[in-house]
């Protein structure tokens, strides 16, 4: 799987180390546990899909991540992307409107001893205002605009990556120059499940 990521074009050596040290098969369904180092995308119930390995990797390239970074994740799904994060030595806030994919991937951190991984069931729309501000934000779902309180919780310097489009999204990576100025830099495209509003308890 590294080195598919490698010809992909991540060169980022701490990213590549993270993504080889965490077992991407804890986190599927074992229907598709043979399959987990494929550069794919898989179901993991409620609607929802673990992220393409190249998906992670690009997106935690663009986070930067420092040993310590506080991150808000807007989408946890899987966990997997939240424990690759870890893995880099970041503290992890990671938010899902899902009810089942929270209680399960929460349970199946717990489990891992992911202990820098915090997890919450709620609309990520609005951020996570009581841990805020964040040293980087990340959402992991296609987002039909920037959502405001995710670019106000950012520390001056801070990230925000995000994928925003309705059937295709392009990445932009948004930077907090000061407390009223951003940098946006416009990326490639992805296709990501979408970013939906309230919470749901299906
Ligand atoms: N980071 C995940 C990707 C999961 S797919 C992984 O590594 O597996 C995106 C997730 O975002 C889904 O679980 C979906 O339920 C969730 N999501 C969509 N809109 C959301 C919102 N407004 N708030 C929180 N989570 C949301």
């Amino acid at each position: 799987m590294v080195d598919a990521l490698r010809r992909r074009g991540i060169a980022d050596e701490a990213v590549l180390a993270a993504m080889a040290a965490v077992p991407r098969h804890f986190f599927l369904d074992n229907a598709f546990e043979e399959h987990a180092y494929e550069d794919k995308p898989f179901p993991i119930g409620c609607e929802q899909t673990i992220s393409q390995p190249f998906t992670v990797a690009y997106q935690t390239v663009l986070l930067d991540i420092k040993n310590g970074d506080r991150v808000l994740e807007i989408g946890t799904g899987s966990g997997y992307q939240a424990a690759i994060l870890a893995a880099l030595g970041a503290k992890i806030f990671t938010v899902e409107r899902q009810e089942q994919l929270y209680f399960n991937t929460k349970k199946l951190l717990d489990e891992l001893g992911f202990k820098t991984v915090k997890c919450f069931f709620r609309d990520g729309s609005k951020g996570l205002a009581e841990k805020a501000p964040f040293d980087k934000v990340i959402v992991t779902a296609g987002a039909p605009v920037v959502p405001e309180p995710l670019k106000e919780q950012l520390v001056v310097g801070g990230i925000l990556v995000i994928p925003v489009g309705e059937s295709v999204q392009k990445m932009l990576k948004i930077k907090r120059l000061s407390v009223s100025e951003f940098q946006e830099e416009r990326l490639d495209d992805f296709r990501f499940v979408p970013f939906l509003k309230g919470v749901s308890r299906k």
